[in-house]
C-alpha cells in the first residue's frame, strides 16, 4: 500500500515535472525567438529590396564620369551589398536549421505528451486495480482462508506493479536524460540565437554605414548629373544659336540662289537658243571646213614654196657671209697678231718668307703692265695680260679658254709656259691635285663644248704626251719610255709632219685624262734618276687632237692643242757649267732661242720660218704657222734673288710680243723704249708672211678680254656680236618659226 502511495506521488511529481518541463522547454520562447528572427529576417529582406531599388534608381554612370571616384564607390558598395546578401542567405539557412531543430523539439514534446498520456492510463489502470485489490482485500478480510490466496495475488500483483514501477522509473530516468539533452540543445540554440542576433545587429550597423555611403555617392552622382545636365543645356543652347545663325545664312543664300535662278532662266533660254543655232552650224561645219582647208592648203603650199625659195636664197647669202666673216676675222687676227704673251707672277712661298719682299709691282689701272725693281731701277714691261700672285688657276684659265675652244673649230693652238725653274710653269700647266692647271681644265672644257655640239657634230679627242730632252723626242704614253721618236714628213706630199710610233690615246672622260696623266708621269719618272731636276731640263708636251665630223653637212675639222711646259730658262751656260749639264743647257738654250726665233719670224710675217732649228719648233711647225694661235705664258718669281732671271724672261716675252705688221709694204713698228735691250736668246729677222697649211672650216671666236678700255695697246675683240651676224641669225630663226608654223 505504501508502495502504491509512493508510486502515486511519484506519478504526480512526474506529471508536474512534465508540465514544468513543458513550460521550461520554452516552446513559446523558442517560438517567440523564431518569430523575432522571422520578423527580423523579413525586415532585413525589405531593407535589402529597398536598397536594391534605390540602387536601381541611381542612374547608370555615363561615359563622361565612368572613371570618376563615385562609380568606383558605387561598385564597391554593390560588392558589399552582394556580400551582405550572401550573409543574409547564410542567416536564412541558419534560421531554417533552427526551425528544423524547433520542429524536432516540438516532435519530442508531442512524444513526451503521448508517453505521459500512456503513464496516466497505466496509472489509472493501476489505481483501478488498486481499488479492485482493496475491494477484494476487504472481501477477503471477511473470509480468512481466502486471505492467504488474495495476499498471494496481491503479492503477485505487487511484484507486477513493482516491475511496472521499475519500468516507469526507467522510463522516467530516460525521460530525464532526454530532458537534460533537450535542455542542452536548448542552451545551444539560445547561444546560436544570441550569436545570430549579434551578427544581425552588426549587419544592421554595416547596412546603415553603407546606406550613408550610398547616400553620399548618390548625392555626388546627382550633383554631377546636374552639372552634366547644365553643360548639356548650355551646349544645346549654343548649338541652337549657331544653327539658327547658319540657318539664317542658308536662308539668305537660298534667297540669293533663287534670285540668281530667276535671272539665269532667261539667260538659259538664250543659251539654249544659241546652242540650237550652233548645233545647226556644226552640222554645216564639216562642209565649210573641207572647203576652207582646201583653200588654206593651196595658200599654204604657195607660201611654203615662196618661203623655201626665200630660205634657199637666205642660206646662200648666210654661207657667203659666213665665209666672208671668217676671212675678215682671220685677217683681223693676223693683223693684230696670233701670238699672245701673258705673264704670271708666282706668290712668295712659305719657305721664302725671310726674303719676303716682292720686287714686282702692278699698275692698278692697267692689267697688262708690271714693274720690276732691278738694282734700284724700275723696269716697266708691257704684255697682253699680267696675272698677279693672287690670281687663281680658274682666273688664268678664263683668259685662255677662248684659245682652247678655237681648236674645236679646227685651229691649231700652242700654249707655252716659259720661265726659270721654280717660277711656276708646272703649277700653271699641270697644277696640283686639288687645284688642276690648264692641262686638265682644257680637256674638261673640250669635253663639255663637244657634248654641247652633239648630235650635229661627232668629235674624237685624242691625247699624246711627249718629252723633249737634249733634242730627243720621247713618247711618254708608249710601252717603252726610253724609245726615241723621229719627226717625218707625210709621204702624201701634203707637207704635213707626223711622228711615227707616237701613241695617241682617245679620251672621253675626266677619269681617262687622269689615267693618261698618271701614265705619262710614271714613264717620265722611270726614264730619269731625279725627276725634279730632269723635268726642269726638258720640255713636256701634252698634244690634244680634236677631230670633228658633221654628218648633216659632211664638214670635217681637225684642231691641235699643244700645251707645253718648257724647260727652265735660267742661264746655266753662262755660269760655267760643264759636261752633261753644259749639254743640257746648250740644248735648252738652243730650243728656247729657236722658239723665240720662230715666233718672232711668224709675227714679222717672214717668208722663211726657222722651224728646223730645234726639235721643239720642228714638232710644233703645224701648230705655230698659218692661222694657228699661240700663247706664251711667261712665269716669273717675285723674289729679289730671281730678279735678273725675271728681267731676262720678261725681255724674251717683250720681244716675241712685239707687233711688226708684215705684208706687201713690209711696215715695221718700233719696240717700246723700255724693252729695247736684247733678250736672252738670239734676235730674229723680219720676213714676209707664210701661207696657211691647215684647212679652216667653220667660224671661230678669238677673244682676249681686258679690263682696261682706255689702253689702245690692248686687245679685246668679240666678233660674234657684230651687227650683220646677229641680223642673219634673227632672220634665220624667224624663217624657221614660219616653216614650223606652216608645217603644223
Ligand atoms: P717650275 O715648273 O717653273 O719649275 P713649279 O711649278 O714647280 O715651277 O713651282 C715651284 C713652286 O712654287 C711649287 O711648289 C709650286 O707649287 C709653287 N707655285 C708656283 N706658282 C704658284 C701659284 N701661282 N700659287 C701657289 N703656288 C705656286
Ligand atoms: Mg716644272
Amino acid at each position: 500500500m505504501h508502495a502504491v502511495e509512493d508510486l502515486k506521488t511519484k506519478l504526480q511529481d512526474q506529471s508536474q515535472e512534465v508540465i514544468r518541463l513543458r513550460s521550461e522547454l520554452g516552446a513559446t520562447d523558442l517560438e517567440k525567438h523564431l518569430e523575432i528572427l522571422v520578423s527580423e529576417n523579413e525586415r532585413l529582406k525589405q531593407e535589402l529590396s529597398a536598397c536594391q531599388a534605390s540602387l536601381l534608381d541611381v542612374p547608370a554612370p555615363t561615359h563622361a564620369c565612368s572613371d570618376c571616384l563615385h562609380s568606383k564607390d558605387a561598385e564597391a558598395l554593390r560588392d558589399q551589398l552582394v556580400h551582405l546578401e550572401e550573409e543574409i542567405q547564410e542567416k536564412d539557412r541558419q534560421l531554417a536549421e533552427l526551425e528544423r531543430a524547433a520542429a524536432q523539439v516540438a516532435e519530442r514534446e508531442r512524444w513526451l505528451k503521448e508517453s505521459l498520456h500512456e503513464k496516466e492510463e497505466v496509472e489509472q489502470q493501476l489505481s483501478r486495480r488498486l481499488r479492485e485489490c482493496q475491494l477484494a482485500l476487504s472481501q477477503h478480510a471477511a473470509q480468512p482462508p481466502q486471505i492467504k490466496y488474495i495476499s498471494k495475488t496481491v503479492e503477485v500483483e505487487s511484484a507486477q506493479s513493482r516491475k511496472a514501477l521499475q519500468e516507469a522509473q526507467a522510463q522516467n530516468q530516460a525521460l530525464q536524460e532526454q530532458l537534460v539533452a533537450q535542455r542542452r540543445l536548448l542552451r545551444d540554440l539560445e547561444l546560436q540565437l544570441h550569436e545570430s542576433q549579434r551578427v544581425s545587429s552588426q549587419l544592421r550597423t554595416q547596412i546603415l554605414a553603407y546606406e550613408g555611403e550610398m547616400e553620399r555617392a548618390q548625392g555626388q552622382l546627382e550633383a554631377e548629373m546636374q552639372n552634366l545636365e547644365e553643360e548639356k543645356n548650355r551646349i544645346i543652347e549654343e548649338a541652337f544659336v549657331r544653327a539658327e545663325s547658319e540657318m539664317k545664312a542658308v536662308h539668305e543664300n537660298l534667297a540669293g540662289v533663287r534670285m540668281n535662278l530667276l535671272t539665269l532662266q532667261p539667260a538659259l533660254r538664250t543659251l539654249t537658243f544659241d546652242y540650237n543655232c550652233l548645233k545647226r552650224q556644226v552640222q554645216d561645219f564639216p562642209l565649210m571646213l573641207k572647203k576652207a582647208i582646201a583653200e588654206a592648203k593651196q595658200e599654204i603650199c604657195q607660201v611654203i614654196g615662196e618661203v623655201s625659195s626665200a630660205n634657199q636664197e637666205l642660206l646662200r647669202k648666210y654661207k657667203r657671209e659666213m665665209n666672208l666673216r671668217k676671212k675678215c676675222h682671220n685677217e683681223l687676227v693676223r693683223l693684230k697678231g696670233n701670238i699672245r704673251v701673258f705673264c704670271r707672277v708666282r706668290p712668295i712661298g712659305l719657305g721664302e718668307l725671310d726674303e719676303a719682299k716682292s720686287m714686282v709691282t702692278f699698275d692698278p689701272d692697267d692689267d697688262a703692265v708690271l714693274t720690276l725693281s732691278n738694282k734700284g731701277k724700275a723696269m716697266t714691261f708691257e704684255l697682253d695680260k699680267v696675272f698677279p700672285p693672287e690670281a687663281t688657276q680658274e682666273e688664268v684659265f678664263q683668259e685662255v679658254q677662248s684659245l682652247i675652244t678655237s681648236c674645236i673649230d679646227g685651229y691649231n693652238v700652242c700654249i707655252f709656259a716659259y720661265g726659270q725653274t721654280g717660277s711656276g710653269k708646272t703649277y700653271t700647266m699641270e697644277g696640283i691635285e686639288d687645284n688642276p692647271g690648264i692641262n686638265q681644265r682644257a680637256l674638261r672644257l673640250l669635253f663639255s663644248e663637244v657634248s654641247e655640239k652633239a648630235p650635229d657634230w661627232d668629235f674624237n679627242i685624242t691625247v699624246s704626251m711627249v718629252e723633249i730632252y737634249n733634242e730627243t723626242l720621247r713618247n711618254l704614253l708608249g710601252d717603252n719610255p726610253h724609245e726615241k721618236l723621229d719627226i717625218k714628213m707625210c709621204p702624201d706630199g701634203s707637207g704635213q709632219l707626223y711622228v711615227p710610233g707616237l701613241t695617241e690615246v682617245t679620251v672621253q672622260s675626266v677619269e681617262d685624262i687622269n689615267k693618261v696623266f698618271d701614265l705619262g708621269h710614271m714613264n717620265r719618272a722611270t726614264a730619269c734618276t731625279n725627276l725634279n731636276e730632269h723635268s726642269s731640263r726638258s720640255h713636256a708636251l701634252l698634244i690634244i687632237t680634236v677631230a670633228g665630223f658633221n654628218a648633216s653637212t659632211g664638214h670635217r675639222t681637225i684642231g691641235k692643242l699643244n700645251l707645253v711646259d718648257l724647260a727652265g730658262s735660267e742661264r746655266i751656260g753662262k755660269s760655267g757649267a760643264e759636261g752633261s749639264r753644259l749639254r743640257e743647257a746648250q740644248c735648252i738654250n738652243k730650243s728656247l732661242s729657236a722658239l723665240g726665233d720662230v715666233i718672232h719670224a711668224l709675227r714679222s710675217k717672214q717668208g722663211h720660218i726657222p722651224f728646223r732649228n730645234s726639235r721643239l719648233t720642228y714638232l710644233l711647225q703645224d701648230s705655230l704657222s698659218g692661222d694657228s694661235k699661240t700663247l706664251m705664258m711667261v712665269q716669273i718669281s717675285p723674289l729679289e734673288s730671281n730678279v735678273s732671271e725675271s728681267v731676262c724672261s720678261l725681255k724674251f716675252a717683250q720681244r716675241v710680243r712685239t707687233v711688226e705688221l708684215g705684208g706687201p709694204t713690209g711696215r715695221k713698228l718700233n719696240e717700246n723704249s723700255s724693252t729695247s735691250s736684247s733678250p736672252t736668246h738670239d734676235s730674229l729677222e723680219v720676213r714676209a708672211p707664210t701661207a696657211s697649211t691647215l684647212p679652216i672650216v667653220g667660224g671661230s671666236t678669238l677673244a682676249s678680254s681686258s679690263r682696261s678700255t682706255s689702253s689702245t695697246r690692248r686687245r679685246s675683240h668679240s666678233y660674234q656680236s657684230s651687227g650683220w651676224y646677229t641680223h642673219v641669225r634673227v632672220h634665220l630663226s624667224t624663217l624657221q618659226k614660219c616653216i614650223l608654223f606652216l608645217h603644223y
